[in-house]
């Protein structure tokens, strides 16, 4: 069966979105992967199709309210769905490439996008959700976030990503490092030379460059990356020997 995700939101016609276009768009039309967005709003019973009221204990805006997000769910996830259920919120753990990774060699995900304060938690434990975030900031909606978690495991599906594009070689890949600087003609642009290097047709002093680069990036940007990928290159060191 193929790739399939769910999305529980208040605004269905932000999907596909640009997820219709380029890469996942093609993927998208071959059936490599499908995607059905529902309106959270059906599962409303009241007259006005209320989705939220205000926070228990006070405070500035409004809550979604647990029972209609629960009945949303459960008309979108049938018994046994093995999809993980997936909310999307700055105090989930931050989406990283593992996680994309695990995510896209499964069935699939079932995204629920929160609107206002955020969703009752009662719902989230209830439920079982798995809280993802997309990075230390606040969305107005969890639409965006949906957009970003979906682009990254569409890439990953099997057929969507040509040998050209491949994902072996990039940012966050197995060994924890950024990726190196790329250059393409002309030679010189504005005064600015390619790296020699890159130009001299030597396939392994290139691979080395691109190396010390990679290092050299990862160290100066992401200390915390750095720390990790050496931590790693020393358990794998110390099983070895
Ligand atoms: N009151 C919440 C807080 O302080 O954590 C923020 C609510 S935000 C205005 C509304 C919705 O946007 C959230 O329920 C969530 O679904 C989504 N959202 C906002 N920032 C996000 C992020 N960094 N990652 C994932 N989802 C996010």
């Amino acid at each position: 069966m193929n790739w399939r995700a769910s999305v529980l939101t208040l605004f269905p016609e932000m999907f596909p979105g640009p997820l219709g276009l380029s890469l996942a768009g093609r993927a998208l039309r071959e059936g490599r992967w499908a995607i059905d967005a529902h309106d959270i709003r059906a599962a409303a019973t009241d007259r006005h199709r209320t989705v939220d009221d205000t926070p228990a204990g006070g405070g500035a805006g409004m809550v979604m309210r647990p029972d209609v997000l629960d009945s949303a769910i459960g008309a979108v996830m049938p018994e046994g769905d093995a999809r993980p259920l997936i909310y999307l919120t700055p105090r989930g753990r931050l989406l990283d490439q593992a996680t994309v990774r695990s995510l896209a060699e499964g069935p699939g995900c079932v995204l629920l996008c929160g609107r206002y304060e955020g969703i009752d938690q009662r719902v989230i434990e209830a439920r079982g959700m798995v809280e993802l975030s997309v990075g230390d900031y606040v969305l107005s909606g969890g639409e965006p976030a949906a957009l970003v978690l979906l682009d990254a495991c569409i890439r990953l599906l099997p057929g969507v990503m040509g040998a050209a594009d491949s994902a072996a070689e990039e940012s966050h890949g197995a060994e924890g490092l950024l990726e190196y600087p790329h250059y393409t003609r002309p030679a010189e642009w504005n005064g600015r030379a390619i790296p020699d290097v890159l130009l001299s047709g030597h396939h392994a002093e290139i691979a080395r460059w691109r190396r010390a680069e990679s290092e050299r990036i990862t160290k100066e940007r992401r200390p915390d990356l750095w720390a990790r990928h050496e931590a790693k290159q020393r358990g794998a060191g110390g099983m070895d020997g």
